[in-house]
């Protein structure tokens, strides 16, 4: 849901993404600063100082989330992980962090750098305020309550539900102790759901004590909070089901190759239709010029069908992602998602020994589970 976006340019080798939902935050906090909270503590100012003022801190609070995300994506960087994205949304900030930590000290170091970051800001606001007071009122109401909003930022993120920071942090100290990392998301994301939970009863009780705006927020809050711990859990247990299993046990082998003369028409009559095969590569002298999908040809309008080679339509090797079938199955899960592919081709010396796609891993994770061999001792 959160790899769509608009584009806002790139900051330590890293996309900065704004997700549609975060003008619902934005527009909510300029209106209640301009339209109540600056009127009421400073009834003399204009109309037009409250929505500058009002406007001007909605944008420092948007500055402020992404100096927190940036802080988690910096500490993961310099520990060895890429991270490819950062995404602004309604309910604060995501870092796509290609892959999960390979030791507990990284996790604990990478999700406290941000709640760490916002109480520096949130120290430097209320510096400014301090400074500011009585000399420039509206400078010192804006950097008062960033200074606030920063210090509850830091406050909220370490509450000890996984996938929070402070549930991270949590679950780096419990997969310290047991040296288990499926156990350790089990137990944070667990208390995750609880969390989520309580804060879905607290906004129904605040509902039936009349604060209906407060009350639905905060039961939306849990209700993310809830499904994002569940979330998170199933993902750490399937990588750890696919972990230590290799591509080569569940690639699809017989894997018709196809000349680049051939027509697009050609492929879909004779070999797309009449497989069901999803995705065919292209060689030359068994040499792999590149792979060819169904996602490729539905890029090319039908009426072109016949005119266009398959070396046309296909993604050429070197823009291609591949895996060996030595590779282990949980990063074969990681690449896919974080390249947005269905299926891999498996190379091995130059040429395609076979095709990886999501339903293979998929049959995998099922057949497992249905012979109860899902969970390890
Ligand atoms: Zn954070």
């Amino acid at each position: 849901m959160l790899r769509q976006g608009i584009p806002l340019g790139r900051l330590f080798g890293i996309d900065i993404r704004l997700h549609y939902s975060w003008f619902i935050i934005f527009i909510l906090i300029t209106a209640l600063l301009a339209g109540a909270y600056f009127p009421r503590n400073f009834p003399d100012w204009s109309t037009a100082l409250y929505w500058g003022i009002g406007v001007a801190t909605s944008v420092l609070f948007f500055l402020s989330v992404l100096a927190h995300e940036l802080s988690h994506s910096i500490v993961a960087q310099r520990a060895g992980m890429a991270v490819k994205s950062i995404t602004l949304f309604v309910f604060g900030g995501v870092s796509q962090i290609e892959k999960e930590p390979e030791q507990p000290s990284v996790e604990f170091r990478v999700a406290l750098a941000g709640p760490l970051s916002s109480l520096v800001i949130g120290g430097i606001f209320w510096g400014i305020w301090a400074l500011t007071r009585g000399v420039n009122e509206p400078a010192a109401a804006l950097a008062f309550w960033l200074g606030w909003i920063n210090v509850v930022l830091a406050g909220f993120n370490l509450i000890p539900g996984f996938p929070l920071d402070g549930g991270r942090v949590l679950r780096s100290f419990i997969w310290w102790r047991s040296g288990n990392l499926v156990r350790a998301t089990r137990a944070a994301s667990n208390i995750g759901i609880g969390i989520g939970y309580l804060f879905i009863i607290g906004g129904i009780g605040l509902v039936f004590w009349g604060y209906l705006l407060d009350g639905i927020w905060i039961a939306f809050i849990g209700w993310f909070l809830q499904n994002a711990a569940s979330g998170s859990y199933r993902q750490v247990a399937v990588q750890d089901m696919l972990r230590g299993h290799t591509v080569s046990e569940v690639m699809t082998r017989d894997c018709p190759t196809l000349p680049p003369d051939v027509s697009v028409e050609t492929l879909v009559h004779d070999y797309i239709l009449g497989s069901g095969r999803r995705c065919f590569p292209v060689t030359e002298d068994s040499r792999v010029l590149g792979l060819v999908t169904v996602h490729d040809v539905r890029k090319i309008p039908r009426d072109l069908w016949p005119m266009k080679k398959v070396s046309e339509a296909m993604t050429p090797f070197d823009k291609l992602k591949w895996v060996r079938p030595g590779d282990d199955l949980s990063s074969v899960l990681q690449m896919m998602s974080s390249e947005d592919v269905n299926q891999l081709p498996v190379v091995d010396n130059n040429s395609v020994v076979g095709i990886v796609a999501r339903d293979n891993l998929l049959s995998f994770i099922n057949l497992r589970g249905e012979l109860g061999m899902s969970r390890r001792p």
